[in-house]
This record gives structure tokens, C-alpha cells and sequence, in this order.
């Protein structure tokens, strides 16, 4: 009988520990997305993509960050681009 016990509550224990197992562990895929800032003071936008003409006339260095990123640093997203 304590043995019978014993099982079923092996078999439980297993079966809560699967179901508690996190069901995706790619959250953190969503930031890869990456936006071009000229490093500029003038600059106010950020590029979608790295030909962008508003990108093509800045003189500065030309960084690649994640959109969330480039809005902390005051940037807004290009009308050209986006
Ligand atoms: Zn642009």
C-alpha cells in the first residue's frame, strides 16, 4: 500500500514539473531588430535601412542599434524609410 503511494506520487511530482516547464524561451528574439542612427546632433530620425537617403547625407558615424534604443536616445523613425 505505501509503496502503491510512493508511485503516484512520483508520477505526479513528474508530471507537475512538465507542465510548469516555460513554454517559450525566445522572448528576448524581438530585440535583434536592428535601425541605423546617424550619431549626429542634427539627427533626428533612425533608418530602417542602411541605404537611406536621409542616412546617405549624414557625416558622422552610422550605428546599428534596436529601434527602442534609438528612440531613448530621442530619435524618431524616418518618413523615407518607414
Ligand atoms: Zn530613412
Amino acid at each position: 500500500m505505501l509503496r502503491t503511494l510512493l508511485l503516484a506520487s512520483i508520477l505526479l511530482l513528474t508530471t507537475l514539473s512538465a507542465s510548469t516547464l516555460p513554454a517559450s524561451p525566445a522572448m528576448h528574439r524581438s530585440t535583434a531588430a536592428a535601425v541605423f542612427v546617424c550619431m549626429s546632433k542634427s539627427s533626428v530620425a533612425y533608418h530602417s535601412s542602411s541605404s537611406c537617403a536621409g542616412l546617405n547625407r549624414c557625416t558622422h558615424e552610422v550605428r546599428s542599434m534596436s529601434a527602442s534604443a534609438a528612440q531613448e536616445l530621442g530619435k524618431r523613425a524616418c518618413h523615407k524609410c518607414y
